[in-house]
């Protein structure tokens, strides 16, 4: 059994386990808040820790150009520097690089050019670079740069970008890290089964901490998204954790956790919030609707978050309508705290042997 990560406990597919880190040990399966600019957006980090949050994303490429990766190395890591003493992870900039399509200038086997979104200059990332960024930021697990392509690309195409990754992380592996930083492979190839399987056995004989499943949930048909998880999922070795990159809508989640996966993060929640959508039991609301003006009632009946022990549905309408700054936070807080419940409550199903029925259940008040 490894140091690293130790499986507790299964029912079918889906697994309770134990990752440790050098910030300290996060219980899986773990969603993971999204903190792109060194920050959970309107948060202070003890209300994140307050919401169960174990572990936070940071983002190599926001990073790198604001305020600076060696910047955040001087004033001693990311980690001191957005006081926040739990794990971190970090991506490796590959997700926003590829999705920021009109920005990049050329794609090459040793990295790729592109203009940077803050002031248009010319910046290049290489697999060396990616490490070099993430040991700056001292995270507990770095992520391998990949090449990202879009849902709808040909084979071809899809081809090169799993040829490249697997090259990338070939070279990001002999590249320096922060000391007892964790490093995790990603494997390419959409849903193309044999692209895909390729890609996860070149990833997989480089031995990484850690695997995870890129390139999905970007765009393309889900139940083939779900059905590609499974089987992927079954490929990667036990006794590692398992990564899915970028799913965070409860029904999602639900069903990457039964396929085996250990960890994942998305945007949803705090992006969401924003906009003035809140997740409940009920679905998702969109608090800027007319029929909750005289709305009582909390935002989701059982929730044990500050927002909802306090707050009427009504008193958050206003708030969002004025784009009131508390209302993003309000909402933020809610939308953290429901998809954190929902994890851990999964968590505590595959321990007891009752996921099945957890995730039944679950499904059937999410989709009345
Ligand atoms: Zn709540």
């Amino acid at each position: 059994m490894s140091d690293t990560f130790s499986v507790l406990g299964t029912d079918g597919n889906a697994r309770a386990g134990l990752l440790r880190t050098a910030h300290g040990e996060i219980r899986t399966p773990v969603f993971m808040p999204v903190g792109t600019k060194g920050t959970v957006k309107t948060l202070h980090p003890d209300e994140v820790r307050d919401l169960g949050a174990q572990i936070l994303l940071g983002n190599t490429y926001h990073l790198r150009f604001r305020p600076g990766d060696e910047l955040i190395a001087g004033l001693g890591g990311l980690h001191r520097f957005m006081a926040w003493d739990a794990p971190i992870l970090t991506d490796s900039g590959g997700f926003q690089v590829f999705s920021l399509r009109d920005t990049i200038a050329k794609v090459d086997d040793d990295g790729v050019t592109f203009n940077n979104v803050y002031d248009g200059s010319a910046a290049r990332f290489t697999p060396e670079l990616a490490a070099q960024i993430q040991a700056n930021l001292a995270s507990d697990i770095a992520m391998c740069l990949d090449q990202v392509p879009a849902a709808d690309v040909s084979r071809r195409k899809l081809e090169d970008a799993v040829r490249r990754t697997t090259e990338w992380a070939r070279r990001q592996r002999h590249a320096p890290r922060a000391e007892g930083q964790l490093r995790f492979g990603i494997t390419q190839g959409g849903v193309d089964p044999e692209l895909r399987r390729r890609s996860t056995e070149e990833l997989l004989a480089l031995e990484f901490d850690g695997n995870a499943i890129g390139g999905l949930a970007i765009g393309e048909d889900r139940a083939l998204m779900f059905e590609t998880t499974d089987w992927v999922t079954a490929l990667l070795p036990a006794d590692k954790p398992r990564y899915f990159m970028g799913i965070g809508d409860p029904e999602g989640i639900l069903e990457v956790i039964e396929a085996g996966v250990d960890m994942f993060d998305c945007v949803l929640p705090t992006r969401t919030a924003r906009t003035g959508s809140a997740l409940t039991w009920e679905g998702r609301l969109n608090l800027r609707n007319a029929q909750y003006a005289r709305d009582q009632g909390p935002l989701d009946e059982g929730c044990d978050c500050q927002t909802c022990a306090t707050f009427t549905r009504a008193y958050l309408r206003h708030l969002v309508n004025q784009n009131e700054l508390l209302g993003h936070r309000l909402l933020t807080l809610h939308n953290l705290r429901f998809l954190i419940r929902l994890t851990d409550g999964a968590r505590e199903a595959i321990i007891g042997g009752t996921f099945t029925s957890y995730k039944r259940t679950a499904l059937e008040r999410l989709r009345p």
